[in-house]
């Protein structure tokens, strides 16, 4: 198996999520008392915060570098930015690294794109709705249009995360807010929806749209999983035997 590297901490509420998701999702394949073999790092949420408002991107790039390298000589196979947001930075992660970054919006659009999928809603932080290395990187990798919320839809969607669900505050109000603006998007034109924050998960699921809904979180924790046991199931494939193994 291989060892998946996580960055985590941003905020610690979502990399639970991650951490649950790689041990099912183990547990599942591999049965009995199988589970993902991980190296974490839980960063301090409040001093990246405190970069992202200033706009120290370079300097988070650093931090953020340092701590994929220290997962790296922990013998991690992959990096995982765990976080959408910071994927902003991947470039440098990525550089600064000999093993591969997995990328969030790269696994998110190959979930879209197989489900036929074309023009997703956006639901993220504004650093990630409003700026180019996501929406791009997927319109230019799978030929999306990718929509987002109106101005004043946006700021609520990012004040819900980082005021609420990164503090573990999940109203109903806010719940009700998510729902009222994925009718807009789909008023819009939306055919699908992005859970493009690694929290959004704890407000709201698939089963809250009628429409195709893709929680980036658990396909970055399953495409993880996916790379880690390949040697496991190609070791199998040559043995000639199904999987899976209990
Ligand atoms: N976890 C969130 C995301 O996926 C926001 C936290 C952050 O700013 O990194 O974008």
């Amino acid at each position: 198996m291989k060892r998946i590297g996580m960055i985590g901490g941003m905020s610690w509420e979502s990399t639970a999520v991650y951490y649950r998701r790689v041990n099912e999702q183990v547990r599942e394949a591999l049965g009995g008392l199988n589970s993902a073999d991980v190296v974490l790092r839980s960063v301090n949420f409040h001093d990246i915060v405190t970069l992202q408002k200033l706009g120290a991107w370079e300097q988070a790039a650093g931090e953020l570098s340092k701590v994929a390298k220290e997962l790296e000589q922990a013998g991690a196979d992959m990096i995982l930015i765990c976080t959408n947001t910071m994927h902003l930075l991947a470039d440098e992660v990525q550089a600064s690294v000999g093993v591969p970054l997995i990328h969030i919006a790269d696994v998110t659009g190959e979930a879209i794109a197989e489900a036929g999928c074309r023009r997703p809603l956006l639901l993220a932080t504004r650093y990630t709705m409003e700026q180019d290395f996501y929406r791009k990187r997927m319109e230019e990798n799978f030929g999306f249009e990718v929509l987002i919320p109106d101005a004043d839809d946006r700021q609520d969607v990012h004040d819900i995360i980082f005021g609420e669900l990164c503090c573990g505050v999940v109203k109903d109000s806010s719940h009700r807010r998510y729902k009222e603006i994925v009718e807009k998007g789909k008023a819009a034109g939306a055919d699908s929806v992005i859970l493009g924050c690694t929290e959004i998960g704890l407000l709201v699921s698939a089963a809250d749209f009628d429409i195709p809904t893709f929680d980036s979180t658990l396909l970055h924790a399953d495409a993880a999983v996916g790379i880690s046991l390949e040697p496991i199931r190609s070791a199998r494939g040559e043995m000639g035997l199904a999987a899976p193994i209990h």
